[in-house]
């Protein structure tokens, strides 16, 4: 089944879904380069979800929502297959991540590679050109989440974590 994009009460998440329901980080699969290797995760992985994501997989086959012990927030558990139109935010942005600080009261976002991408996407282990029009919309992306203040929060505070992750094993952002 589609997704429809009236069921997200938050504007943000549903501008998000609409600009990456089609565009990928390249302009074929790009699981085909590494047997989807970000779907492999097992059980005991999952995805964190945006605020608000969480009412489109609570109910939905093929998913289980629950607490991710690490951060509190909710992450989303698959079977490793899914309609591409079900995909959470974290699969769609993966393997970039968008970057927020807070300067001055004000937040502030931007793109770069998903540090827990490396070792596990070769879209980063080997330097491979994105689509221009994946990282285009990944940019509008997150200027319209830097009018959202809970998106703004979830996505400083994962961002603190996964430059810490990034630091930790020796990867540098970009
Ligand atoms: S690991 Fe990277 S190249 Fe492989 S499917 Fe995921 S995003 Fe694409
Ligand atoms: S939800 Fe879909 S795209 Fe995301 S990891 Fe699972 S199978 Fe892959």
């Amino acid at each position: 089944m589609g997704y429809f994009f009236h069921e997200f009460k938050n504007e943000a998440l549903n501008k998000a879904y609409e600009l990456l329901e089609n565009v990928t980080p390249l302009k074929f699969d790009c699981g085909t380069l590494c047997g989807s290797k970000c779907c492999k995760g097992g059980d005991g992985s999952g995805m964190l979800l945006f605020p608000g994501e969480e009412i489109f997989f609570r109910h939905r086959n093929g998913f289980t929502v629950r607490k991710d012990p690490a951060t509190g927030y909710d992450e989303v558990i698959c079977t490793g297959k899914c309609n591409r139109s079900d995909r959470p935010l974290a699969c769609r942005i993966f393997p970039l991540f968008v970057y927020s600080v807070k300067k001055n009261g004000k937040t502030f976002s931007g793109i770069a590679p998903d540090t827990r991408a490396r070792g596990v996407c070769p879209l980063c282990d080997c330097g491979i050109n994105y689509s221009k029009e994946f990282e285009r919309r990944l940019r509008i992306i997150s200027k319209i989440f830097e009018n959202d203040s809970e998106i703004c929060n979830f996505l400083i505070d994962l961002s603190h974590t996964i430059t810490d992750f990034g630091a930790f094993s020796g990867t540098q952002l970009q």
